[in-house]
């Protein structure tokens, strides 16, 4: 029996924005950790937040460099959950109304890897997306042998998240999507992009299903990649291991995993049963707004 595989992407951007999403601390890869932080961003009883207005401009830009439409209105929602990387215990971000819909992102011949350049199954193809909405970034944990340490100058950095439809087919599609994706970003000035810096990030959505079956496998999530090879082998690797699974008659269910680079493979962080809620609802210190906002633009 033949399997088929279908790929969605989460993927996250840091904006090159020289200050933060709600307040002007700076934004800088690399400094000495908690040094780039205000009541704001440390979340800080009464602080309140003002926009970034060009992390707004960069957003709107991405969207139309990417052919997608643009609401004329959106707002932001607190995304409640406890974890020490969020110090408000909420991030702020947008859930019904993001800033852009729908449009798409073209797969180049030379965005795919050099081995499978010669052999590419739909040339020309464009991975549509689903949106693309604006929030903040966390801060960074460091686990030590006996502690963990958390460094709080990302927290808060502007965030894009692009999502796409379920329509990649292939761990060399995923390359293609992302290098193309890359390209488009640094083009337009909007972020750097590197991956290594967790500029770029990536979550994998994958499933696997026999092919006269219509219904979608078990949807399975690759939490966090961060470099464009490593999400071909995790995919190649998952693609792999689900087929094997339901040649065996085993029945796979919703799950998160993660990416063991060194090792090559995938493992289990947790099942459905675990699912965050995160409780949505509308930030009322950052309101809708209708082209006139409190922001600074820097
Ligand atoms: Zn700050």
């Amino acid at each position: 029996m033949k399997y088929l595989a279908t790929i969605g992407l989460e993927v996250h951007v840091q904006l090159k924005t020289r200050s933060k999403m709600f307040c002007a601390s700076p934004v800088e890869f690399g400094a000495t950790p908690n040094t780039h932080t205000c009541p704001v961003c440390l979340g800080l009883p009464g602080a309140l937040p003002v926009m970034n207005q060009e992390a707004l401009r960069m957003t709107v830009l991405t969207g139309l460099m990417l052919d997608c439409d643009i609401a004329p209105i959106c707002k932001f929602d607190r995304k409640n959950y406890f974890y020490p990387d969020m110090p408000k215990n909420y991030q702020i971000s947008q859930y019904d109304m993001p800033l852009c819909t729908n449009g798409n992102v073209p797969l180049h011949d030379l965005a795919y890897p050099k081995d499978a350049q010669k052999n590419i199954a739909t040339p020309d193809k464009q991975v549509h997306l689903v949106r693309i909405h604006l929030e903040e970034d966390v801060a960074k944990s460091f686990h030590f042998e006996a502690s963990t340490g958390i460094d709080f100058n990302r927290a808060g950095t502007p965030l894009m998240e692009i999502v796409t439809q379920p329509e990649i087919n292939s761990p060399e599609e995923a390359f293609a999507f992302l290098t193309s994706l890359k390209q488009i970003l640094i083009y337009g000035a909007v972020s750097d992009a590197d991956m290594e810096k967790g500029q770029l990030r990536c979550d994998c959505n994958v499933s696997v299903r026999p092919e006269k079956q219509a219904e979608l496998g078990a949807k399975i999530e690759i939490k966090n990649m961060n470099s464009i090879s490593g999400v071909r082998r995790a995919l190649a690797f998952e693609i792999q291991r689900q087929t094997k699974a339901l040649e065996r008659g085993d029945k796979l269910q919703q799950e998160t995993r993660g990416w063991d680079d060194a090792a090559g493979e995938t493992f289990l962080m947790r099942t459905k049963e675990s699912a965050h809620d995160y409780r949505y609802f509308p930030d009322p210190d950052a309101r809708t707004f209708h082209g006139s906002i409190s922001s600074h633009a820097v």
